[in-house]
């Protein structure tokens, strides 16, 4: 599946690329013993369809699910991602031919016809070890984790300092899964290398190419290749063990001002971006930059990219409640796409996939302090209503909702410190308790704003205008990354002079 807003079809861009990925996931499968599968088009994304002779019982899901867990581990990114929902027997399929008919069909995301792209002349069965060799490829139990050496290491920082730069990062049975942008252990290819941090500290690195072990424990010599020094000085070896500003980083202290959670696990932005985000942040315009780039994408609306922009900031103040934005004005102006065009130049780990709802909230155990919450198109349930209000009034605090239902079974819901609420397109969202905490900001509905976006549109299909380079948006991560390292204490010099029109009603 391309990696899109929900509720919507894909865009040409987003199709090929998941059509693209299918294709390189078939190609790894090949090359590890699969048969040749059925490769189709769903109409907004790709099908990779293998023929397997299991008995319907709870191993045989078990062991699907496994596999599926494996591809999305290697390869889910920014830009695509393995559905590991498809594990089940009894799953409705598309009927290829069909047309997917997701959201209103419009020139961007248009509607397309499902259908096969290449099948094999005769589907072969995948031979039962075959995938039990992928779903056993990646650890999945804590290792044990070494007594001695004292404190343990923490694996983002280590990437980050080591300079050993981070693709994706993913929850990987209640630790993290760091995909990693190049294979340390080999120098013929760049995918496949992974490490792992398991919630008990434990650490495991491998590749799940064949010639680097297929997913061997080789975490002892990636640590050694980084931190026993170079042999000969000048050699070109890397013998990295500071950070950019040559301030040595030590896990456990360094997290311990930062926002609790934010830090711990970033996913470390490459030195090179760390660098550029580091030197705008000194002599730069930071939020200027952040604009810019949110232009590129998003004509206009620059006040409502501001109140985004300063929202993410206020996780990183000691004395805050916390800004959050609801974006009020006519539906179909772009609400949407402003806020996940700002959520896109975020750091991966800081934001909820996808948008919020019941669901996101309970069954998601891996939420971290500071992320930001998209309400996207939602009416609020009760439910959802009272975690807002709660989150927003304890802006510092975790807070844990609990509800039955209608079965009578217990669900809680944890909210970590300092998460931020965004409100696009919400119909109620509950009391006006809420809304005062709310920074509320108006979408540009003009004529005029209509007419920008259609120019962006013509020159952005005409790529006399390409957008923002990826290196842009790398940037703007690794530059909300080093402000979520530190929470500070704020003051407002001119806070005195401050006005109110109406004493009921401070907001406005
Ligand atoms: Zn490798």
């Amino acid at each position: 599946d391309p990696v899109r807003p929900s509720g919507v079809s894909s865009t040409d861009a987003e199709h090929a690329a998941a059509i693209d990925a299918a294709g390189r996931i078939a190609g790894y499968l090949a090359g590890q013993g699969f048969p040749e599968p059925l490769i189709a088009d769903s109409g907004n994304g790709a099908h990779l369809l293998y023929r397997i002779d299991l008995a319907n019982d709870e191993a045989a899901t078990g062991l699907v699910k496994g596999v599926l867990a494996t591809l999305n581990a290697l390869f889910s990114s920014d830009v695509i991602t393995v559905d590991t929902a498809n594990h089940n027997a009894a799953r409705i399929w598309k009927l290829y031919g069909t047309v997917s008919r997701k959201g209103d069909f419009t020139p961007e995301r248009p509607h397309r016809r499902s259908g096969i792209i290449s099948a094999p002349a005769e589907i072969e069965i995948v031979p039962t070890e075959r995938l039990q060799a992928i779903a056993g490829l990646l650890p999945r139990d804590e290792p044990p984790r070494r007594k001695k050496g004292g404190r343990g290491i923490d694996l983002a920082s280590w990437l980050l300092s080591h300079g050993v730069a981070v693709r994706s990062t993913k929850p990987w049975n209640g630790g993290t899964l760091y995909a990693l942008e190049e294979c340390p252990f080999s120098g013929a290819h760049k995918d496949g290398a992974f490490a792992i941090q398991f919630a008990n500290g434990a650490i495991h690195a491998g590749c799940h190419h064949a010639s680097c072990g297929g997913g061997a424990q080789r975490w002892p010599e990636l640590r050694t290749m980084h931190e026993t020094p170079a042999k000969k000085e000048g050699s070109g070896e890397r013998r990295v063990s500071r950070a950019p500003g040559g301030k040595e980083i030590e896990a456990p202290s360094a997290a311990k001002n930062s926002i609790p959670g934010v830090a711990k696990n970033p996913a470390p932005p490459p030195d090179e971006y760390r660098r550029r985000a580091l030197e705008i942040l000194r002599t730069g315009d930071a939020l200027a930059f952040i604009l810019d780039t949110f232009n590129k994408t998003h004509v206009g609306d620059r006040t409502v990219a501001e109140c985004l922009a300063y929202s993410v900031a206020s996780r990183s103040v000691e004395n805050t409640n916390g800004l959050h934005v609801s974006i009020s004005g006519n539906s179909g102006k772009g609400k949407t796409h402003a806020c996940t065009t700002m959520l896109n130049l975020i750091p991966e780990n800081s934001r909820l996939k996808g948008t919020v709802s019941d669901r996101a909230l309970y069954y998601d155990d891996d939420l971290r302090a500071g992320t930001v919450f998209l309400f996207d198109d939602v009416s609020l349930s009760d439910d959802l209503q009272e975690v807002l209000k709660s989150a927003t009034a304890n802006f510092c605090e975790p807070i844990e909702h609990r509800t039955v239902t209608t079965e009578r079974k217990l669900r809680v819901c944890t909210i970590p410190p300092r998460c931020i609420w965004w409100l696009a397109k919400v119909e109620d969202p509950g009391d006006d308790q809420v809304m005062n905490r709310m920074l509320t900001v108006w979408i540009d509905d003009s004529i005029e704003q209509d007419r920008q976006v259609f120019e962006h549109i013509k020159n952005h299909e005409s790529k006399y205008d390409r957008g923002p380079t990826p290196d842009d948006i790398q940037v703007c991560r690794a530059i909300w990354e080093v402000v979520g390292e530190e929470v500070c204490e704020v003051t407002i010099p001119f806070a005195r002079q401050i006005g109110s029109s109406t004493t009921q009603n401070r907001r406005n």
